[in-house]
């Protein structure tokens, strides 16, 4: 079974992540307009016709801008917990009844299992997602002030990390947001910084060679080589080595990633190749 994955967007301005295995796939998140998420979904060669489910971490626009144009122009079931519905319907516009689907724990689209689990944010009812495909585990962790232990269990050892980095520190504090928004961002219910993601991130990481996109960057308080070298040098004090454990990138706000294919064999010749390499270089 072919599984792949790619962030069509990942920022303030809107976020949308793409998950196919097999025949199925979804969106996590529709938050750019229906026109732009289709023509980024063109580049990528994906037929917004063959999305079997949206999912909704929560209600904020940068995450439902597009679900209700979508959903209505590719008659696209809208999975959301129910204090997520509350606080979306009135921005999505007119749903089908039977592409409102409400959950309130695990469900199945598919060949895609999702298990929903709570983020720390400002919104009626936010989750992040754990989707399990075939011997897969894709993670999707934006939107959350903090992270507690139970979190770090649950998402740990994923073979796609989709991992909040949202701001740097410094950056936002000596920056031009007013005080109140400042707070709010990097209050317990706002977004995760660099530091606190390049922390927590050693916690994520197993023995498997997975790919971690740093995502939800701020375009104001941080840029990717920031992000990039603030998490890269907590890995090496950790021990973990980019191309070696792990690879490494940003998502990005202005255009989709490539189709990254998630597959356990070749994952395992990619390391063995970058291991003989790394031992070669020492
Ligand atoms: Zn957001
Ligand atoms: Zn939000």
């Amino acid at each position: 079974m072919k599984i792949e994955a790619a962030v069509l967007s990942s920022g303030s301005d809107g976020n949308a992540v793409y998950i196919r295995a097999g025949a199925y796939s979804v969106l996590i998140d529709a938050g750019l307009s229906g026109k732009e998420l289709e023509r980024r979904m063109k580049i990528r060669d994906i037929d917004p016709a063959s999305i079997n489910a949206i999912l909704v971490t929560h209600e904020h626009s940068d995450h439902i801008k597009g679900v209700g144009v979508l959903s209505r122009r590719f008659n696209i079931p809208i999975y959301a917990n129910q204090g997520t519905w509350s606080g979306s319907e009135k921005k999505l516009g007119k749903i089908k009844a039977e592409n409102s689907q409400v959950f309130s724990g695990d469900f199945v689209i598919g060949d895609l299992a999702f298990s929903p689990y709570d983020i720390s944010h400002d919104a009626e009812e936010p989750v992040g997602y754990i989707c399990r495909a075939g011997d897969q585990k894709i993670v999707l962790a934006t939107d959350t002030g903090i992270m507690k232990n139970e979190v770090v269990e649950k998402i740990s050892g994923a073979d796609l990390l989709i991992l909040e980095s949202n701001h740097d520190l410094e950056m936002l504090m000596t920056g031009s947001y007013p005080y109140f928004l400042k707070n709010r961002i990097k209050g317990k219910e706002g977004h995760l910084s660099n530091d606190a993601a390049a922390k927590i991130l050693p916690k994520l990481l197993a023995d498997n060679f997975p790919t971690v996109l740093l995502a939800h960057l701020s375009e104001e308080n941080n840029n990717p080589k920031v992000a990039y070298i603030t998490v890269n040098n907590i890995l090496k004090e950790t021990g973990y080595k980019v191309g070696r454990d792990l690879r490494l990138g940003c998502a990005s706000q202005v255009e989709p990633s490539p189709i990254i294919k998630l597959d356990k064999e070749s994952r395992k010749r990619q390391r063995a190749k970058a291991k003989n390499k790394f031992d070669g270089d020492n």
